[in-house]
C-alpha cells in the first residue's frame, strides 16, 4: 500500500486532509497529505511504508469529509493512448486475481465530467482484458478494484475492503428525486438514512405509527421522507408546509420557534434542518437526547467559511458532553453527504 486515496466534495480538501491526518496518526500511521484545492480528493502518504498496511483499518464511516477510502497501490502515469490496457493489465495482475467489483472512477469535479465518459467507454474492453488475463471480477467477499483516473492517461490503481468502504461508485449514492416531494432537501434525509442506518436498522427504526418531530420543516422535504415511511410528524416551522403533505393526515404543523418547541411525549425521531449557528443546533440536539425526548436524531450543521473541521469537532464535543454517561455516549456521528453542500449531517441513535 503506497497511500490512501480519499474522495471528498470539491472545496473540502483541507478538511478531509486535516481529518485523515488526525485519524491516521491516532492509529500509529503518521504521514503527510497531498491535496490540491478543488481537486475533489486527497492522498495520504505514510512516512513509513512498514506501517502502511494499518491504513486498512480506516473505515469510511469514521470519517466525516471522505466519501470513499481506497488503498492506493500504484500510480500509472503516461498511459499510451493507443493501448492503455497493455499498461494497466499487468499492474492489476500484480495486485490480485480476484475482486468483488470493478470501479472506474474520477474525482467529483466539473473538469472530470468528460473523463467519466471515457471511464464508461473503457470499462467494457477492460473487463474483457481482465477475463482473458485471468483476473476474476464479481467474487463476493473479496476487495473491490478501483481505477481512479486523474486524466485519460493517468490513473491511481487501488483496492477497498467492502466492510470499510462506501458501497457506491465514487462514494456517491445516485438518488432519484421522488415525485411529490416538496423540496430537493428531501434527498439529504434519504441519503442520511442510507448512510447512517443499515437495511435492518431502517426497517426497525422507521416503522409506520412511530413519531417524529421535524424542526425547520417547511416546505416539507424531510417531513415527506418520514410520512412516506408512515411516521406521524410534528412539523415545526413558521413557514408554510406543502398542502399535499398536510393532506396525508400524518402531519401536525406547529408554527412556533424550533428552539422552544417541546414534545408532549418522547418521540422516536428528532430531525432538524434549521439554518443556525452549528453550536446552537448541537446544544439543542444534546438537550433533546440527554433529556430522553427523542431516541434518534438526524440534523444538519451549516458550516462557517473557515475552520470547518474544527467546528464539526466542537459540535461533536457539545453533544457528547450532553449525553455523557448515558446510553448514547460515544454514538455521535457526522458525514458530509453527497447532497450536503457547505454543511454536514449528524446522527445520534441507540
Ligand atoms: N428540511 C426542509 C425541507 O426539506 O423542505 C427545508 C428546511 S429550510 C433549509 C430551513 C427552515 O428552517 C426554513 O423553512 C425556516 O423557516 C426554518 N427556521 C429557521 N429558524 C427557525 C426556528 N428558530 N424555528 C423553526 N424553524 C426555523
Amino acid at each position: 500500500i503506497a497511500n490512501l486515496i480519499l474522495y471528498c466534495r470539491a472545496g473540502f480538501e483541507n478538511e478531509c486532509a486535516a481529518e485523515i491526518a488526525d485519524v491516521a496518526a491516532a492509529l500509529g500511521v503518521p504521514g503527510y497529505c497531498k491535496a490540491k484545492p478543488s481537486a475533489g480528493y486527497v492522498l495520504y502518504v505514510p512516512h513509513d511504508p512498514v506501517h502502511a498496511a494499518d491504513l486498512r483499518n480506516i473505515g469510511v464511516d469514521q470519517l466525516v469529509f471522505a466519501r470513499q477510502v481506497v488503498l492506493g497501490v500504484e500510480f500509472l502515469n503516461q498511459l499510451p493512448v493507443t493501448d492503455r490496457l497493455q499498461a494497466v493489465l499487468p499492474a492489476i495482475q500484480r495486485l490480485g486475481r480476484e475482486f468483488g467489483d470493478l470501479r472506474l472512477e474520477t474525482a467529483d469535479t466539473n473538469e472530470a465530467k468528460e473523463l467519466s465518459v471515457f471511464c464508461r467507454k473503457f470499462a467494457a474492453p477492460l473487463r474483457q482484458a481482465l477475463q482473458k488475463g485471468g483476473v476474476a471480477v464479481g467474487t463476493a467477499g473479496t476487495p473491490n478494484l478501483h481505477l481512479f483516473f486523474l486524466s485519460s492517461t493517468a490513473v491511481h490503481l487501488g483496492w477497498s475492503i467492502p466492510d470499510r468502504a462506501s458501497p457506491w461508485l465514487m462514494g456517491i449514492p445516485r438518488l432519484k428525486f421522488p415525485t411529490g416531494a416538496p423540496s430537493r432537501s428531501t434527498l439529504k434525509l434519504e441519503e442520511a438514512f442510507l448512510t447512517f442506518l443499515s437495511e435492518r436498522e431502517r426497517a426497525d427504526k422507521l416503522k409506520p405509527g412511530m413519531s417524529a418531530v421535524d424542526l425547520g420543516a417547511a416546505p416539507g422535504g424531510w417531513t415527506w421522507q418520514l410520512v412516506k415511511r408512515g411516521l406521524r410528524v410534528a412539523a415545526v416551522d413558521n413557514g408554510p408546509m406543502a398542502e399535499a403533505l398536510m393532506a396525508s393526515g400524518l402531519v401536525e404543523h406547529c408554527r412556533i420557534d424550533g428552539f422552544r418547541y417541546r414534545p408532549a411525549q418522547p418521540v422516536d425521531w428528532l430531525v432538524c434542518d434549521i439554518v443556525e449557528q452549528p453550536s446552537r443546533i448541537a446544544a439543542l440536539m444534546g438537550r433533546w437526547l440527554a433529556e430522553g425526548q427523542c431516541r434518534n436524531a438526524i440534523f444538519n450543521l451549516k458550516l462557517p467559511m473557515k475552520r470547518r473541521y474544527e467546528e464539526v469537532r466542537r459540535c461533536g464535543e457539545i453533544i457528547e458532553a450532553a449525553v455523557a454517561g448515558g446510553p448514547l455516549a460515544g454514538r455521535v456521528r457526522f458525514k458530509q453527504l453527497y447532497h450536503d453542500r457547505e454543511e454536514v449531517t449528524g446522527y445520534v441513535g441507540a
